[in-house]
This record gives C-alpha cells, sequence and structure tokens, in this order.
C-alpha cells in the first residue's frame, strides 16, 4: 500500500479505515476521493503539526491524520483552526467543530 505524504509516496503497513478521509467522514460529506487502479481509495497523509517544524512526534502516526487532497489542501490554505486535545485534534472547519484522532488510534 502506498500513502502520499506531501508529494512523497511512502509505504504503510495498511490503514483500519480503508484510506477514507477523516474529515469528510467526520463532516458526512461522503468522500472526495477516487479509487485507484488498484482498487484503494486514493488518500494524503496530514502532518496536523507541520514536519518543517520537526518538532518531536511531528514525523509519526500520532500526527498524522488520513485525507482527501482536496482536505488536505484546506488544511494548509483554509480558514482552519487546530487545537491539540489528549487524544484527538480538535478542528474547526467548514463552520463546524471536529474532533478527529490521529492515524495511531484510528480503529
Ligand atoms: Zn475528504
Amino acid at each position: 500500500m502506498y500513502l502520499v505524504e506531501n508529494s512523497r509516496s511512502s509505504t504503510t503497513s495498511g490503514c483500519p479505515n480503508g484510506f477514507a478521509c477523516q474529515i469528510c467522514d467526520a463532516l458526512g460529506t461522503g468522500h472526495g476521493s477516487f479509487i485507484k487502479p488498484n482498487g484503494e481509495r486514493y488518500a494524503e497523509a496530514h502532518h496536523v503539526i507541520p514536519d518543517s517544524e520537526q518538532g518531536i512526534g511531528s514525523l509519526g502516526a500520532s500526527n498524522i491524520n488520513i485525507l482527501c487532497a482536496n482536505r488536505h489542501r484546506q488544511m494548509h490554505h483554509g480558514d482552519v483552526r487546530i487545537e491539540r486535545m489528549p487524544k484527538s485534534f480538535g478542528l474547526e472547519i467548514d463552520g463546524k467543530l471536529l474532533s478527529i484522532k490521529p492515524f495511531a488510534l484510528i480503529t
């Protein structure tokens, strides 16, 4: 399986939610992604704390959300507020408050 991280491809050991966009899922808007020739859903890994900051844990699964390409761009360029919670990220996006688990805690 391959997961795109900032235009680089990297291998993963799998994705419990089938690469579904966590924000589209939480908003109930349906999945804005496409299915790849191998049958897997296209997804991107978003580092909630930017990996460019290279903070402790910024590259770990506890700092990653699985997003469709559109929501990934929105997280970087849209009007989104983020708050780190003990076991999730609190997001204010499209006028709604969401609690999104990091990739490490998806079951
Ligand atoms: Zn999405």
